[in-house]
């Protein structure tokens, strides 16, 4: 089994410190992929520390020196991998950005080369902004050479370009939903990039049914990865657990299973023959 945990929002106006208050005694064992955003537009949403929530042009990472030094640092050390968080993550006519902005590809090419040259890293990696993902996001994305944590319905011409192979991964896809009663666990190849399914670790989720998703992804040997955001770490699952509290019980849980590997998503990618 591989265990991978992704986080998403880091951006301009994250500080190293909250970073460390919620991974520093994570990533030591087990390396976090990190999804930056790289010209954040703030917004005024809850999770977006007040003195920002009133600016609405692009804060490009680069303004936060202190972040851009401390991202390099922990990927030199092994102890995070840098992966592409949307360009700006506003909501175009309310939708998700890669659902609804225009010029995706323009983007995300800008926003990787933006961020590798900044960072001194290769992305091979996409996370939608607000887990929402259509068509032109997804020829984007796969056009720049990034693969996806996320699966946007496999037979929906509005969703994914039309190919074969979404046909034979909707079979897969649909026999472990219908017969197993789980996400598909492994990553799905479409030829032009890959994508594999993450589990959400968020206030709407209840702890019960994330650990029924470990252990039948554990059954399956297959690849869990466990989505999460630092900066809501104190807030607390249905059940009662914080989001600090359950994902450590799931660290413990991994850390038990005979044969566990804790890899990065590259290394995900690159053992997909
Ligand atoms: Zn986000």
């Amino acid at each position: 089994m591989k265990f991978l945990i992704r986080d998403d929002d880091a951006c301009a106006f994250t500080s190293p410190k909250e970073l460390i208050k919620s991974y520093g005694e994570i990533w030591t064992e087990v390396p976090v992929g990190l999804s930056v955003t790289p010209f954040r537009v703030p917004g005024n949403a809850h999770t977006v520390p007040k003195s920002f929530r009133t600016i609405t042009t692009p804060l490009p990472l680069e303004t936060n020196p202190e972040i851009v030094a401390f991202l390099k640092e922990l990927q030199v050390g092994g102890m995070a991998q840098i992966l592409l968080h949307g360009y700006d993550h506003t909501l175009p006519n309310g939708k998700p950005e890669y659902a609804g902005a225009t010029d995706l590809l323009a983007k995300t090419q800008r926003g990787k080369e933006y961020l590798e040259k900044l960072l001194d890293c290769r992305l091979d990696t996409f996370v939608p902004p607000n887990n929402g993902i259509l068509r032109a996001g997804v020829e984007a994305i796969a056009s720049c050479g990034l693969n996806l944590l996320n699966t946007p319905a496999l037979l929906r011409p509005s969703h994914r370009p039309v190919r074969p192979e979404n046909i034979t991964n909707f079979l897969r896809v649909n026999y472990f939903r219908r017969i197993k009663r789980m996400k598909y666990p492994y990553p799905l190849n479409f030829c032009d990039h890959m994508e594999l399914a993450c589990h959400a670790l968020t206030p709407s989720q209840n702890l019960e049914s994330i650990l029924d998703a470990f252990v039948n992804c554990q059954r399956e040997n297959g690849v869990f990865v466990v989505a999460t955001h630092y900066h809501a770490f104190d807030r607390k699952l249905k059940s009662g657990e914080s989001i600090r509290q359950a994902l450590n019980i799931l660290l413990d849980l991994a850390a038990g299973v005979p044969g566990i590997q804790f890899p990065t998503f590259s290394q995900v990618w690159e053992s997909v023959e």
